[in-house]
C-alpha cells in the first residue's frame, strides 16, 4: 500500500531513530516509519516536458519517459548536454512543471502529495547557488529552518563533518573552493534527512582529487541507505559509482541496464594501421575485425577489448602479410555511442508510430 498523503508534517522532519534504513551512518538518517518502505524510490512513467518557446519550434525535452529507481540503488542517468537530464531532476525537485505523465517519489505522488515529495528528496542542482556571504554553518541552519527541522534536531556539525567541511564551519562561502562548495551543496540537500538524494552533474568542472572525495561522500551515503540518483555526461563517473545506468538522448530513454551489462554493450574499440605499402582491399583473414580501408595505406579494424587481445589482432595483420608502419587505437567516443543509440531509439519509435 502506498503511503497516504494525509500525514500533515513531512515525515523527514520527525526525529530520527536507530531503526531507519539509514541507521548505519549518521549523515543519512531517516525517521522510523509506520509505512512499509517503497520498492521504488523514484517511479516515473509517461513523462513529457515541452518547453514553449516564443521563437521557433517548442522543445520536447522529455518524451514519454519511463524510469524506475529502486530503493537503495546508486543510479546513474547518463547523457550528453541537452539530453533532458536537468529537466528530469528539476521536475523531481518541483522547480519545473511537467507537461504530462506520472511521477512518484518514495511512494508519494507529485501532483497529489507535493509536500511529501519535497520531504522525501534532497536535490543538489547543477548550478552552484550558494550565497557567498553566508558561512557553511549559517547556510545549513537556514536550510534546516526552511525545511522545518526543529532546532534541537538539526545536525549541522554532523553534516559538515560528513562532507569534510568541519574546519570551514565559520568561513564565508565565497572563500571556499569549487569542490568545497559542491560538498556544501550535498550537505544542504541532506538537512532534512531525505531518503532520496539527487545530484545533477555533481562533478562537472571539479578537479580529479575533489571528484574522488565527492564520490566517496556519495558512496558512503548510499551504503548508509540513501537512494542516490546522479546525472552525468561522463561515462567514467557512472561506471565508477553506479549499480545501474540509464542513457538518455534527446529526451528519450535510450538504454537502461546494470552497469556491467551496459559496459559490455559499449565494449568497442578501434585500431588504425598505417601500412608500409598500398592495399587494394582488406584481406579476408581480417573479416572478424570489420576492416575499413580508409585510404590505400590506412586500415581501420574494430574489436571488443573484453574478448580480443591486441596480440591476436597484430598476428592476424602480420599473418595477412601486411607491413605495419604505424598504429593507433581509439576509445569509442561516448558522443558517438549516444548518437548511435539515440538514432536507433528514434528509428524504432518512428517505426512503431509513423506520426511522430
Ligand atoms: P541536460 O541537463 O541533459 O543538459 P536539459 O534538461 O537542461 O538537458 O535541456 C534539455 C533541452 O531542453 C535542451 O535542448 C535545452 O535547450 C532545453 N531547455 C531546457 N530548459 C529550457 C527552458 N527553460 N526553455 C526552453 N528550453 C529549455
Ligand atoms: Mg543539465
Amino acid at each position: 500500500m502506498p503511503p497516504d498523503g494525509d500525514q500533515g508534517e513531512p515525515r523527514a522532519a520527525s526525529p530520527a531513530g536507530p531503526d531507519g534504513p539509514n541507521a548505519r551512518m549518521s549523515l543519512a538518517r531517516t525517521a522510523p516509519d509506520a509505512h512499509p518502505l517503497p520498492d521504488a524510490a523514484v517511479a516515473v512513467s509517461g513523462l513529457n516536458k515541452t518547453y514553449k518557446r516564443r521563437k521557433g519550434a517548442d522543445k520536447r525535452a522529455l518524451v514519454d519517459f519511463d524510469l524506475t529507481i529502486r530503493r537503495g540503488e546508486l543510479f546513474g542517468l547518463l547523457g550528453p548536454n541537452g539530453a533532458g537530464k536537468s529537466t528530469l531532476i528539476n521536475i523531481l525537485a518541483q522547480l519545473v512543471n511537467k507537461t504530462s505523465g506520472n511521477v512518484k517519489v518514495w511512494g508519494f505522488d507529485l501532483d497529489r502529495e507535493p509536500r511529501q515529495v519535497a520531504a522525501a528528496i534532497g536535490v543538489v542542482p547543477q548550478e552552484l547557488n550558494i550565497d557567498p556571504f553566508f558561512t557553511p554553518y549559517e547556510l545549513l541552519d537556514l536550510q534546516s529552518g526552511l525545511y522545518g527541522v526543529p532546532r534541537k534536531e538539526r545536525r549541522i556539525d554532523e553534516l559538515l563533518a560528513a562532507v569534510g567541511l568541519a574546519e570551514q564551519r565559520e568561513v564565508y562561502a565565497r572563500q571556499l573552493s569549487g569542490g568545497m562548495r559542491r560538498r556544501l551543496m550535498v550537505a544542504k540537500a541532506m538537512v532534512h534527512s531525505p531518503p532520496v538524494l539527487v545530484l545533477d552533474e555533481p562533478t562537472a568542472g571539479v578537479d580529479v582529487e575533489l571528484r574522488q572525495q565527492l564520490w566517496a561522500n556519495v558512496r558512503a551515503l548510499n551504503r548508509a541507505g540513501t537512494t542516490v540518483l546522479l546525472t552525468t555526461h561522463y561515462l567514467e563517473e557512472a561506471e565508477e559509482l553506479c549499480d545501474r545506468i540509464a542513457i538518455i538522448g534527446d529526451g528519450r530513454l535510450v538504454a537502461c541496464d546494470t552497469t556491467e551489462a551496459l559496459l559490455a554493450r559499449l565494449d568497442h574499440k578501434e585500431i588504425i594501421f598505417t601500412l608500409a605499402a598500398d592495399l587494394a582491399s582488406p584481406p579476408a583473414a581480417l573479416a572478424p575485425f570489420n576492416p575499413e580501408l580508409q585510404g590505400p595505406r590506412r586500415l581501420k579494424l574494430h574489436y571488443h577489448p573484453s574478448r580480443t587481445q591486441m596480440g591476436e589482432i597484430l598476428s592476424a595483420v602480420q599473418g595477412a602479410d601486411l607491413q605495419i608502419a604505424d598504429l593507433s587505437t581509439l576509445e569509442t567516443d561516448l558522443e558517438d555511442i549516444f548518437l548511435q543509440l539515440t538514432r536507433a531509439a528514434r528509428e524504432a519509435t518512428v517505426r512503431q508510430d509513423p506520426r511522430r
